[in-house]
């Protein structure tokens, strides 16, 4: 069996990024379960699996275009600190999710003056490349269930 679209895959994982730096790994935790060709995963990773089999392992170096875009001068607000319910309890690099007009974001907090909050709109890992590597640990067909919910159920993935 290969990995091709609507089969569920179970994956360890590790990513890196340009400095050598481990962002997020799989490693001494569960595994990931995703649904290839459903965008579960980013292209670049998605493209990258495509055909692979159980057992394989593979080393992928993934630019913005296919990850998580590039940092956007647009994303990056200033708004007045008083609209914020709490403003003295605000600091830098705190995140939360708002809607300023394009759909409900999630923003951190990048500074601080007297009146006004800097808020980054952009994805943390816009503008880097990642650096995965990857081992393939099983393979199976998605159920029409996992289809219509858009996820695993069960080992690596959601338990509902
Ligand atoms: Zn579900």
């Amino acid at each position: 069996m290969q990995v091709t679209k609507h089969n569920v895959v179970l994956i360890n994982y590790t990513l890196k990024n340009d400095s050598g730096e481990v962002l997020d790994t799989s490693s001494g935790g569960d595994p990931l379960g995703y649904i290839h060709g459903i965008g579960n995963l980013i292209p670049g990773l998605e493209n990258a699996l495509e055909g692979k089999k159980k057992g394989d392992q593979l080393q992928v170096s993934i630019a913005p275009a296919d990850a998580y875009g590039q940092k956007e001068a647009a994303n990056i607000k200033a708004v007045p600190r008083n609209q914020f319910p709490d403003p003295n309890s605000l600091e830098v690099g705190m995140q939360f999710e708002a809607d300023l007009g394009e759909g409900p974001r999630v923003f951190t907090i990048t500074g601080l003056e007297d009146g006004e909050v800097m808020l980054d709109g952009n994805h943390p890992l816009a503008g880097e490349t990642l650096h995965f590597s990857v081992e393939v640990l099983d393979i199976r067909k998605a159920t029409a269930e996992e289809i219509s919910h858009g996820h695993v159920h069960g080992h690596g993935g959601h338990h509902h």
